[in-house]
């Protein structure tokens, strides 16, 4: 057998069977009407945030929407952040949509169109600036509408967070602008009349190791100092990045934020005159929602083959891209897997949970011991609420697309 991820500790067990908020699997199933279903529990996020407000008192919180999309969700996040953070048209408007007031969204992202310039520019939304050519754009696009456009200039920082799974900084990147290069950028966009809103520095995705957050932190707030010491100018904003992992495989521990936000607060207080009006953000995503998520979907096929069971379920990669694998990790690892109920007396077994895709890569729990299960039973995958439906191949061999409801309590939002 091969080890599978922690269960996410909200979860709990009531009669054998799994519960999620205020029912059990089977009825959120039952109500949505069909598997494959993602569920996202709201009452998980609210606690990430109480952690984070405890944790970090005076720093802000913006959502960084890419990790979950579902309009209800957001909607439901909305007023309990700062801000939203998007990456495209897209999703701005969904975070307007939700109600996000557009002063509070901001628009990183390479490759930003005219039109998404102008949309942003329009609405009043900030950009976070990727290179000098996408600054120019802007400055044109705001002449040409008569708006002054928001500004903030995104840096590609000269270090890297440790220990991340997905680094976004340090060496040559499409993200940013180089560290060297940044000072007279942000002269060039205050000469230019705009509204300078300050400073992005995102150095890296899911990272668990207090340690290398506190390290990063500290090195964003100094760059943040010497790039706004070099240019002159204070900047009014600075969003210090993200990066908080949540634990997948087995041996992963849980990051203590608590750590961190005592380390950031001591490391404020002797910051730089030069930011002593700044705002400060950090932006996460999958931290907040990821383990919010569970994907379930039903046994369709039981089958052996070589002295192996394989349960076959009628999800798969195109919903899960994570889970199997496949979206940016280079060992494959189990997420943490359960069937959603239990009986005392069934006893474990060995198999390998297969999606319905006609590919070999389509594998959601490798080797996992699961108790004995038949055709109609569901499977449970966790961590299932940060990229997961938006983040995969929904389109891959025509199945349809998977139910996504987002809940409090007993109540579908
Ligand atoms: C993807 C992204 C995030 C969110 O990352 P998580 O690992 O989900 O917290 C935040 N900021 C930027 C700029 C991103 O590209």
């Amino acid at each position: 057998m091969k080890p599978t991820g922690p269960i996410p500790p909200d979860f709990q067990w009531r009669d054998g069977a799994l519960m999620i908020g205020g029912r059990s699997a089977d009825e959120w199933i039952a109500v949505a009407g069909d598997t494959p279903l993602f569920v996202y529990d709201l009452a998980v996020v609210r606690d990430r945030i109480a952690r984070f407000r405890a944790a970090f008192a005076g720093v802000s919180l913006h959502y960084a929407v890419k990790a979950n999309p579902h309009p209800p969700l957001v909607a439901a996040i909305a007023p309990l952040v700062d801000g939203i953070d998007v990456a495209s048209a897209g999703e701005a408007q969904l975070a307007l949509d939700a109600g996000m007031d557009a002063r509070r969204v901001s628009f990183a992202g390479p490759g930003k169109r005219d039109r998404e310039l102008a949309m942003a520019i329009e609405a009043g939304i900030t950009l976070n600036l990727e290179s000098e050519g996408e600054a120019e754009r802007a400055l044109a696009i705001g002449r040409g509408i008569g708006r002054t456009p928001r500004l903030a200039l995104r840096i590609n920082p000269d270090f890297e967070l440790k220990g991340s799974g997905m680094k976004m900084g340090g060496g040559a990147k499409p993200f940013g602008v180089d560290a060297e290069r940044a000072a007279p950028l942000v002269r060039r966009i205050v000469a230019a009349g705009a509204d300078y809103r300050g400073l992005h520095i995102f150095a890296g995705s899911q990272a668990l190791d207090a340690e290398a957050l506190i390290e990063a932190q500290r090195s964003a707030l100094a760059l943040a100092a010497r790039v706004s010491g070099e240019a002159g100018v204070a900047p009014p904003h600075v969003n210090l990045g993200g990066g908080f992992g949540i634990p997948h495989f087995a041996n992963d521990a849980g990051l203590d934020e608590s750590r961190v936000g005592g380390a950031l607060s001591s490391a404020l207080s002797h910051r730089d005159p030069i930011l002593a009006e700044a705002e400060f953000t950090i932006e996460l995503g999958r931290w907040l929602v990821g383990e919010a998520g569970v994907y379930l979907t039903r046994i369709v096929d039981r089958k052996a083959s070589h002295g192996e069971t394989f349960l076959i379920v009628d999800g798969g990669l195109h919903h899960q891209l994570a889970a199997s694998g496949n979206f940016g990790t280079v060992v494959r690892r189990n997420y943490p897997i359960s069937l959603t109920k239990y009986s005392d007396s069934a006893k474990v077994e060995e198999v390998t949970v297969v999606g319905c895709l006609c590919t070999p890569i389509d594998r959601l729990g490798d080797h996992v011991g699961l108790p004995e299960a038949k055709v109609g039973d569901v499977v449970a995958l966790y961590l299932a609420g940060a990229y997961g439906a938006s983040a995969s191949p929904q389109a891959f061999l025509g199945h349809p697309p998977p139910l996504e409801i987002t809940i409090d309590g007993t109540r579908i939002l």
